[in-house]
């Protein structure tokens, strides 16, 4: 018999940064790690979420990808200038001090659409972060290092798998969406 838990794929939607982008935020993570120590998250790896879905039977991942196909929103700069850690779980991450109306109304609307699909996330969910480091020592991560602010162009949105192992989770891309070009901006 097919065990359906098997089948089931853990996906999220998210930002997946530019080559640049990737490429400051690696020696930043680098940075923190010789302070805080902790597991750097890989390169390849560096994204910031918009809605985690978790497992789901992969029937659900057409429904996904139906509702985000229905969010017209603009494309926008993404400005990364904060780093921080948090006590509770433990990361070290880059974020935005605050976050353009542009990331909130994608946000907004990505969950919208996905409430409207019958799918509906709890709301404040969202914090505008990219975890650099795991498992960091906390005390040891300060002060932070100042961020040089990052301008990050972002053009597109896109839903992940997660798989998770032993190393560490590996991500692949199942689908993208372009933010539209030359409004809001
Ligand atoms: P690992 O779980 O092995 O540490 P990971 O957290 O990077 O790896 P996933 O658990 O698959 O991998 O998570 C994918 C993304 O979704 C990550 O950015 C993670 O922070 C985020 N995420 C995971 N669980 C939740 C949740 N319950 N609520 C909000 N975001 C989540
Ligand atoms: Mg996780």
């Amino acid at each position: 018999m097919p065990d359906p838990d098997r089948e089931r794929r853990r996906v999220f939607f998210a930002l997946w940064p530019d080559e640049p982008t990737l490429e400051r935020l690696d020696q930043i993570g680098k940075q923190l790690h010789a302070l805080g120590g902790g597991r750097r998250m890989r390169r390849e790896t560096l994204h910031m979420t918009l809605a985690f879905i978790g497992e789901v039977p992969p029937a659900r991942i057409k429904i996904l990808r139906q509702a985000a196909g229905r969010v017209a929103a603009p494309a926008f700069s993404l400005r990364l200038d904060r780093l921080d850690c948090w006590r509770h779980n433990r990361i070290a991450w880059a974020g935005c001090s605050d976050p353009p109306l542009q990331l909130l109304t994608l946000v907004g609307q990505l969950y919208e659409r996905l409430e409207a699909a019958g799918l509906p996330l709890e709301t404040g969910d969202f914090a505008a972060h990219m975890t650099l480091l795991r498992n960091v020592h906390y005390a040891r991560c300060e002060p932070l290092p100042e961020l040089e602010p990052i301008d990050w162009p972002v053009a597109e949105f896109v839903l992940v798998e997660s798989r998770l192992t032993p190393e560490g989770p590996h991500y692949g891309v199942i689908d993208r969406w372009p933010l539209a070009q030359g409004v809001g901006t």
